[in-house]
């Protein structure tokens, strides 16, 4: 287990006679690891409420819980859709002083009407879409609708009172109690936010500090975006292992941040770009590929289907450890895709016609992955269209070797871009075949130790 300093985890029982120097705490309470080399058998950590620090002994805690993937999750349960205000008033009932909920205009489509119980009455505020803000009192501005309702339920501000008790939509589960329950929710202020180091689809990702460990932040301003993010995070919480970037937990602040361990030497596009062959040789290209593998294995067995897997989707660990990373698309079954964002060089034949998507298309993803690594980072079908690329493939074409392809991984490629699904070998098929790769390199050799002492690889 990997107690890592901001590694939250759950006290197993109570401490409530803490001896000098340790941490009261009770069964269930939350806690987070501070050092872990201060004294044998015992780890100092901070309580998230009580937000004392001590130490625990080590075998105490246990590992959170992963959350429920369930579409009821909601980062705004508050939110009820297109209602009219008379329902609104209905929903309110009994009064309780902020009680409040956030309804959908019928009369104006696209607005958002605030509903808030105080003095047994309820008050509607009309919340107004201005250049991409949202405001009540043309005085104080939002970002989104989760951004507002932060704000409000600290400031009274223009409003009769502050918002104190959301009332949930029917079905709704509050993605804040859950990820608190489940000690996956992290302190905003506990965090020290570093440089942009990259661009998503979705937001940017930074560098960061959490509590004495390096991180990368994601964050995700848009309330809808945000929303569909729950559920990979959701994902996310159920999944460890090495070859998987790592979840550390999620803040709520203005939308919402993923925070995930550091990447340091980033994507591995990347990084096999701007080294080049003359750094990067062919046992430690057998090594990105096996760890991905292993990876992807791992997704296998928990019958998840990753669904965009390429190299700019695998991240480089401080020490060269490949991770496969974003699991944006990844799904628990095959339903609802968008057919023209599909990453068409990297989708298998039968995913972009009939949209079948499953461990067997992850596997020819797979394929060109292992042509992306053993062409350093090339863009694969180098000069093709989209439209090419689809009608080639389909009639039957495959990419060549990449220049100096050995035969052997080559011919892994080529088992993974068979036709029919299930002629494909699985991941551990595969893995099998890239550890006989990898046994034939000697890693004692002159070359593999040369190019591991240039470029502080693994060896
Ligand atoms: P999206 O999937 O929305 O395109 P990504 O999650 O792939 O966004 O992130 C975009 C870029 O940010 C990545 O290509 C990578 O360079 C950088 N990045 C993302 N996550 C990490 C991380 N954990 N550590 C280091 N860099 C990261």
């Amino acid at each position: 287990m990997n107690w890592a300093p901001g590694t939250q985890c759950v006290a197993k029982c109570d401490n409530r006679k803490a001896k000098p120097g340790e941490l009261l705490y009770h069964k269930g309470d939350i806690l987070t690891i501070v050092d872990t080399s201060t004294r044998k058998g015992f780890y100092a950590a901070r309580h998230n409420t009580t937000e004392e620090e001590g130490l625990i002994n080590s075998s105490n805690v246990r590992e959170r819980e992963a959350l429920r993937v369930d579409p009821g999750l909601s980062l705004m349960p508050w939110f009820h859709g297109k209602i009219s205000g008379p329902t609104a008033v209905g929903k309110l009932q009994p009064p309780q002083d902020g009680l409040f909920l956030v309804r959908e205009s019928i009369r104006h489509p696209g607005d958002y009407v605030l509903c808030v119980s105080f003095s047994k009455e309820v008050f509607h505020y009309r919340v107004i879409y201005q250049d991409n803000k949202l405001t009540i009192d043309n005085q104080q501005y939002f970002y989104n609708l989760i951004d507002m309702i932060e704000f409000y339920s600290k400031t009274k501000g223009s409003l009769v009172t502050t918002l104190v008790t959301p009332r949930k939509k029917q079905g709704a589960k509050s993605a804040e109690q859950e990820l608190s329950k489940t000690g996956w929710l992290l302190d905003i202020t506990k965090l020290i936010l570093g440089e942009n180091i990259g661009e998503g689809e979705f937001g940017a990702v930074y560098r960061g500090e959490y509590m004495g460990q390096m991180v990368a932040v994601k964050t995700i301003k848009c309330d809808v975006t945000a929303q569909a993010f729950m559920q990979e995070t959701a994902v996310m919480t159920k999944l460890q292992h090495k070859n998987l970037v790592r979840l550390l937990g999620v803040i709520l602040h203005k939308g919402l941040h993923i925070v995930t361990e550091l990447m340091t030497k980033g994507n591995l596009v990347n990084f096999l770009r701007t080294r080049g062959r003359s750094v990067v040789g062919p046992a430690q290209l057998l090594r990105f590929s096996l760890d991905v593998c292993e990876g992807m294995e791992y997704l296998e067995s928990k019958k998840l289907v990753h669904r965009d897997l390429a190299a700019r989707n695998v991240l480089i660990s401080d020490d060269s450890v490949a991770k496969v990373s974003d699991f944006g698309l990844a799904k628990m079954d095959s339903k609802e895709t968008d057919k023209a964002k599909l990453p068409v060089k990297w989708t298998a034949p039968e995913a972009l016609k009939k949209e079948k998507f499953s461990t067997k298309s992850d596997v020819w993803s797979y394929g060109v992955l292992l042509w992306e690594i053993f062409a350093y980072g090339r863009q694969p079908y180098p000069k093709m269209s989209l439209k090419e690329v689809k009608e080639k493939v389909e009639a039957g074409y495959r990419m060549e070797a990449p220049e100096d392809c050995p035969p052997g991984a080559y011919a892994i490629m080529k088992l993974c871009w068979e036709q029919e699904p299930r002629k494909r070998p699985g991941f551990s098929k595969l893995r099998e075949k890239l550890e006989q790769e990898l046994s034939k390199t000697s890693p004692s050799s002159a070359a593999g130790s040369q190019e591991a002492a240039k470029t502080g690889l693994r060896s």
